[in-house]
């Protein structure tokens, strides 16, 4: 098939060089033309894991394409995907994007004959679809649905492990007003052979915010009893979860196996959830529930006690004023340059404010890092390992593996306030370790 992405971030790239992959010809819209330039040379301006390869290959093989001219990449599609950002505005989805696309398709759909299915990828608070969307193409175009197809397919991959969640993903939601639209997204997806569920397109976006909510309210609730148990001491709240993760509900038992889930993960305690999606999808349910009239309290909890779990760290490391204080990792998790909503920026930030010294590296974050975070105060470094023996606190901000290493250099007595749990509680013996869920005392 022929399709137009429109945004070509994280989920728009990630998305097109995927259904490339699968054959499909793939042209990817992007308003920066330095974006456009580099992707048609294989370049790709985010880092996901084989990323860049598949991308080359899609060019060898004349299945992707990036413009900036959206007119010129609908000319030939059957389908418009919109994979453009939907930002959070004082804790409400900032939907400027989605309509200045939808009014630029809209425009286009005017001038033509040809059927195109328009379909929303991006994260958009339920009704969006059904309403704001098809709204603006009815009056850009002048056309009612019917004339033009509309979906909704949210987008449920994870950053740093984007192009295989793409490729296997768990499921496909397929959200539509229109049979012709529900045709093509069963064509495109044809190549794909796992559960797909068919839906209205705002039962198709509810999928998406009750799917966030859900896990962002279990890494709250873990780290708020976390919390309690490291407040009372001598309790490691990961011990805590082996017991309560053997329930064969969360772990079932098949052929004599247990099946470990990777909801586990959600159960670790840290610095709190971040990246782009949770804080603003969670922000923007509470938001929409609260203008309906309804008592948000437990996705207000949710919020409140993530936003308070970072400075948890200024407030369990003593004297920071004046100290050198070594930050492992900026990304919000390994595998990603993504630093949007980070909880290792939050604490560098923190940290910043309470006057210390901070040394800061990632391994591939760090040049997004320096262009963003353009401040004197904070020094970048390329080489972490000869910082190591020159501090006394280290704070290990992303788990991202080579920080293993840490455990055979890092000198004896040096403060290591692990906000990951990348170590277990006597990984390193002869450091003061800290971290969420455990303190040896109370
Ligand atoms: P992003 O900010 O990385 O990318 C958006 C891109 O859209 C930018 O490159 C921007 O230049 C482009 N753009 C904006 N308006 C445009 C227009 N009119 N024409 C052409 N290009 C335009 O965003 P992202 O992280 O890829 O997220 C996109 C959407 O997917 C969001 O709604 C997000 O919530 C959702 N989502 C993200 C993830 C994730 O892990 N990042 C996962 C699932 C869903």
């Amino acid at each position: 098939m022929n399709i137009t992405i429109v945004g070509t971030g994280y989920v728009g790239l990630v998305s097109g060089v995927c259904l490339a992959n699968k054959g499909h010809k793939v042209t990817c819209v992007d308003l920066r033309e330095d974006i456009v330039n580099n992707l048609n040379k294989g370049i790709a301006h985010i880092y996901e894991k084989d990323l860049e390869s598949l991308l080359n290959q899609a060019i060898t093989d004349k299945c992707f394409k990036a413009t900036s001219n959206l007119d010129e990449a609908l000319n030939q599609s059957n389908i418009v995907i919109l994979a453009v950002g939907t930002p959070s505005e004082n804790g409400e989805i900032d939907l400027t994007q989605i309509k200045i696309a939808s009014a630029q398709i809209g425009h286009y759909i005017k001038k033509t004959n040809q059927f195109l299915s328009v379909v929303i990828k991006s994260t958009v608070i339920p009704t969006t679809t059904d309403t704001v969307v098809k709204k603006i193409l009815e009056q850009e175009s002048g056309k009612t649905l019917g004339e033009f197809g509309l979906g909704m397919n949210p987008e449920f991959l994870k950053e740093g492990d984007a192009i295989a969640d793409f490729i296997n993903p768990d499921r496909v939601v397929i959200g539509y007003e229109d049979e012709l639209t529900k045709q093509y997204l069963e064509k495109m997806y044809s190549p794909w052979d796992c559960d797909k569920i068919y839906v209205n397109t705002r039962t198709a976006e509810m999928i998406k915010y009750t799917n966030n909510t859900l896990l962002a309210c279990l890494i709250s609730i873990n780290n708020e009893l976390a919390n309690v148990a490291s407040t009372l001491g001598n309790i490691d709240y990961n011990n805590v979860i082996k017991g309560v993760i053997s329930d064969k509900r969360w772990s079932p038992i098949i052929d004599n196996n247990r099946i470990t889930p990777s909801i586990s993960a959600y159960f670790t305690p840290g610095a709190g959830f971040g990246g782009s999606c949770f804080p603003k999808d969670i922000q923007a349910i509470r938001t929409q529930g609260e203008k309906l009239g309804l008592n948000m309290a437990v996705t207000n909890a949710v919020l409140d006690i993530n936003k308070k779990q970072a400075s948890r760290v200024i407030d369990m490391l003593d004297n920071i004023e004046g100290k050198k204080i070594l930050l492992l990792g900026l990304a919000f998790k390994p595998g990603t340059d993504d630093l949007r909503e980070s909880s290792a920026v939050n604490i560098m930030f923190q940290l910043l404010l309470k006057k210390a010294c901070v040394i800061v590296h990632d391994p591939i974050a760090i040049d997004h890092a320096k262009k963003q975070f353009n401040n004197s105060l904070i020094q970048y470094t390329d080489s972490w390992k000869e910082e190591v023996t020159k501090v006394d606190t280290i704070i290990i901000g992303t788990n991202w593996p080579e920080y293993l290493e840490l455990k055979d250099i890092v000198k004896d007595n040096t403060t290591v306030f692990d906000t990951k749990r990348l170590f277990s509680i006597n990984d390193i013996p002869n450091v003061n370790y800290l971290t969420f869920g455990y303190s040896k005392t109370n």
